[in-house]
């Protein structure tokens, strides 16, 4: 195993009294920060929810109880400002939010991007730390109130406090990651990876080979209904069985026909070729040529995103799979049981 194991911090590891007399600013109210924010009050720490006036999360920040004023007047009352509206709004939230920092408080964040690519640039005097949790905030909430945890990612960007390491993960335990572990990172090795994995396996490639394979099997004759189940319904079966147990759990739940297949023909399909595609793809995030290029796509309005997004609506796959989902409509009140049965289904074909 190679040796840039990351440290992976826990409960114990964690001191309230880095973050226990401390206001945190949560600005956003969507799927991190009404996590954040609601968990971090239950915890006892001093929270004030950051939104515009006008904006569609106020109510629901409001319905919780929760102090809520302006990000400028949210940041200037906190020590710690933790940036949870899109990254693509982040520069010119940045911008309201800016004068309200001071030397010694905290810009935190839970995605790199804007500080990675130099889109926010913080006063040196102010610590950056990042905590990501690595799930929707529905279940960073879900899990918290559970008295479980959800696992989570630290970084320091700067540190002139010398104490921001301990406060992030005072934060950590306050929004119940460290409750189930919190794996030390930087911002650089966060947001490349971050970017590359959606790009080269979880929003791109996996999309791609299901789009070539459907193709594949309608373009030679086969039904659009066998293609959409076989190249895209299925796949959720394989990957829930990947997430419980691995590559091992999913090669012992197919038959073994599917898995000599597998492992004779996957390294067909996704060959060497693929693989230099992927270094590529990895160099253009690496190089900051792929944040460029978004940047810019976004300063113009987003014409070329707008383009790819309806070509891919208009996929006949999605058509196909609109009618056949609704045949499954009955999954919606699927228990344990059945999901079993599926999986068995599934090993058998
Ligand atoms: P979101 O889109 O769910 O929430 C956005 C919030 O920001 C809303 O409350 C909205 O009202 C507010 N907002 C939108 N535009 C605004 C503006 N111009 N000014 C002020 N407020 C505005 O965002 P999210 O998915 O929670 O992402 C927040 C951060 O968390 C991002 O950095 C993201 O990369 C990171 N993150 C998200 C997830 C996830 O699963 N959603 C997981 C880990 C990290
Ligand atoms: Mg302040």
């Amino acid at each position: 195993m190679s040796d840039t194991r990351a440290t992976i911090y826990y409960t114990e590891d964690a001191d309230r009294t880095a973050i226990e007399n401390k206001t945190v600013a949560v600005l956003g109210f969507g799927s991190q920060g009404h996590a954040h924010a609601q968990n971090l009050d239950d915890s006892g720490i001093d929270v004030v929810v950051g939104l515009r006036k006008g904006s569609s999360s106020r109510a629901a920040a409001e319905d919780t109880g929760l102090e809520v004023a302006t990000p400028a007047v949210a940041a200037e009352a906190a020590d710690i400002v933790s940036m949870l509206v899109p990254d693509t709004v982040q520069p010119a939230v940045y911008e309201a939010i800016e004068d309200g920092l001071d030397a010694g408080d905290t810009l935190q964040f839970a995605h790199g991007f804007n500080i990675h690519y130099g889109q926010i640039e913080p006063p040196a005097d102010v610590d950056v730390t990042m905590i990501a949790p690595k799930s929707p905030g529905h279940l960073v909430r879900r899990n918290y109130e559970n008295g479980e945890g959800t696992p989570g990612l630290l970084a320091v960007y700067q540190n002139p406090t010398n104490e921001a390491k301990e406060e992030a993960l005072a934060y950590a335990q306050a929004i119940g990651c460290a409750r189930a572990g919190v794996v030390e990172t930087t911002f650089r090795e966060e947001t490349e990876t971050d970017l590359f994995g959606e790009q080269a396996v979880l929003c791109g490639g996996v999309t791609s080979l299901v789009k070539h394979s459907y193709e594949t099997l309608v373009d030679a004759g086969y039904s659009p209904e066998m293609a959409y189940f076989e190249c895209m319904n299925e796949l959720k079966l394989i990957v829930d069985l990947l997430y419980e147990g691995g590559l091992a759990e999913m090669w012992n739940s197919v038959s073994d026909t599917a898995e000599y297949g597998g492992l004779t023909r996957g390294d067909r399909i996704v060959d060497d070729h693929v693989r230099d595609n992927m270094e590529e793809t990895l160099e253009a995030v690496q190089n900051g040529e792929f944040a460029r290029e978004w940047i810019t796509e976004n300063h113009a309005g987003r014409p070329s995103y707008t383009l790819h997004r309806q070509a891919e609506q208009n996929h006949d796959i999605e058509a196909v799979g609109e009618e056949l989902r609704q045949l499954f409509a009955w999954s919606e009140e699927s228990n344990e049981s059945e999901d079993s049965e599926q999986e068995r289904m599934a090993a058998d074909d």
